[in-house]
């Protein structure tokens, strides 16, 4: 994990303040010779900003990106590729985009020419990330990705390799690190404040009705190529997130199994895992997930004490707690940070704490766990030295 990572965000007012400041003054020609150009100047917009279009208007992006990007004090939403006009009229005049930086999913790479997006967000199925991320470094842009990264680690080497090649940065849609509550637990567990981590207890699971399986949102995650995995690869993989950052440390070895209640809809992708973390300094991790039933907890017990939070995972009403008691924390509009937090990286020239290696990491496990539900559930060893 980057261990140099902030621990904890800044105020958004605080944000407003210095970036009225370094627009003005010497600050902002400070950040411009560190990054090359500043972001959004190419643009004419009035503030160093980063100019940020989504590719997919589903859920994720209907419901939560646009709307954070009213929140957000850095990125600006100033583009949109869809391949529905219907959508794009609803966009554009919700959000004020010029019909000059809407694209559909053939026009894409004219993104190239563009200077009003500094960032391409691929919100699209997960069988999509890898092609989308590739096509957007090759056009020259930063990249944001959704979670899982891709549906496999050899995309997530391609991603990675392309987006190196053509000098953009990489990050990943991992939201929760940008909470005060995902930042506490990660302090609790690396500095071992309560003693060192020995066992964890992390869950993320939801119910999928039979009623809902013929939504377009739905559909896909059912299907193998498209979604590359079930319950495991679309929320499992925040309880593997979890248990990596609490430790600070990459397991070494999983087991798993895999059961399901309705195989007739559960025919391609998994429905139930359960499955074991083995990390090298002993401590070992129990994780859940489902697309049957409900899990959000993330519970660690140190040699001390214990630490955790209940709900973990949603986008809002995390809550905290320790054998000490309550955390006093509050919750932030999770993907305004996440979006801004990448914003300052390409600002200030640095790597996004959650960059590709980070989703290559998660898909790593993941490989190693599905491998091991279909050992039978043996003890399958996490390729190391990703
Ligand atoms: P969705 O189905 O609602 O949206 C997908 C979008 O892709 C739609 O606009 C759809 O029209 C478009 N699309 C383009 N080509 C398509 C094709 N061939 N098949 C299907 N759709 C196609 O899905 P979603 O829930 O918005 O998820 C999108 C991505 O965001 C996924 O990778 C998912 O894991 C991720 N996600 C992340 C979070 C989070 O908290 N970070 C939450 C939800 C979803």
């Amino acid at each position: 994990m980057d261990s140099s990572a902030d621990w904890v965000s800044t105020p958004p007012s605080s944000r407003r303040h210095f970036l009225k400041t370094v627009s003005r003054g010497v600050g902002g020609a400070a950040l411009a010779s560190a990054a090359g150009p500043l972001a959004g100047q190419a643009a004419g917009r009035s503030r160093p900003s980063v100019g940020v279009a989504l590719v997919g208007l589903g859920n994720y992006a209907t419901g939560q990106l646009g709307p954070a990007l009213r929140e957000t004090s850095i990125c600006e939403l100033t583009g949109i590729v869809t391949g529905t006009p219907a959508k794009a009229d609803t966009w554009t005049q919700k959000y004020d985009i010029p019909e000059s930086n809407v694209y559909d999913y053939e026009t894409f790479d004219q993104v190239a020419d563009n200077p009003d997006i500094d960032v391409i967000y691929v919100v699209l199925p997960n069988g999509m990330h890898a092609e989308y991320t590739i096509r957007a470094a090759e056009a020259g842009k930063h990249v944001i990705c959704e979670k899982p990264m891709a549906t496999s680690v050899a995309e997530c080497r391609s991603m990675i390799d392309a987006c190196e090649k053509n000098d953009c940065k990489l990050s990943l849609g991992y939201r929760l690190q940008f909470t005060p509550h995902h930042q506490r637990v990660m302090k609790l567990g690396q500095d071992e404040t309560f003693g060192s981590v020995t066992a964890m207890q992390n869950g993320f699971g939801f119910h999928i009705p039979d009623s809902a399986t013929g939504q377009p949102h739905i559909q896909w995650r059912l299907n193998k190529e498209m979604a590359g995995g079930g319950a495991l690869v679309d929320v499992g993989i925040y309880a593997i997130q979890a248990g990596r950052y609490v430790t600070g440390e990459e397991p070494v070895a999983v087991t798993a199994q895999e059961y399901t209640t309705r195989p007739d809809i559960f025919d391609e992708v998994d429905e139930t895992v359960f499955f074991q973390l083995e990390f090298p300094g002993g401590a070992r991790m129990n994780g859940s997930t489902s697309y049957n039933a409900s899990f959000n907890r993330l519970y660690a017990t140190t040699s001390d004490g214990w630490f955790e939070l209940r709900p973990a995972y949603g986008y809002g009403g995390l809550q905290g707690r320790t054998h000490r008691g309550a955390m006093d924390l509050s919750n932030v509009n999770q993907q305004a940070q996440q979006m801004d937090a990448f914003g300052r990286c390409i600002l200030d020239d640095r790597t996004s704490r959650v960059a590709g290696i980070e989703g290559l990491r998660d898909l790593q496990i993941i490989e190693a766990i599905y491998a091991s539900i279909a050992a039978g559930g043996q003890r399958v060893e996490v390729p190391g030295g990703a």
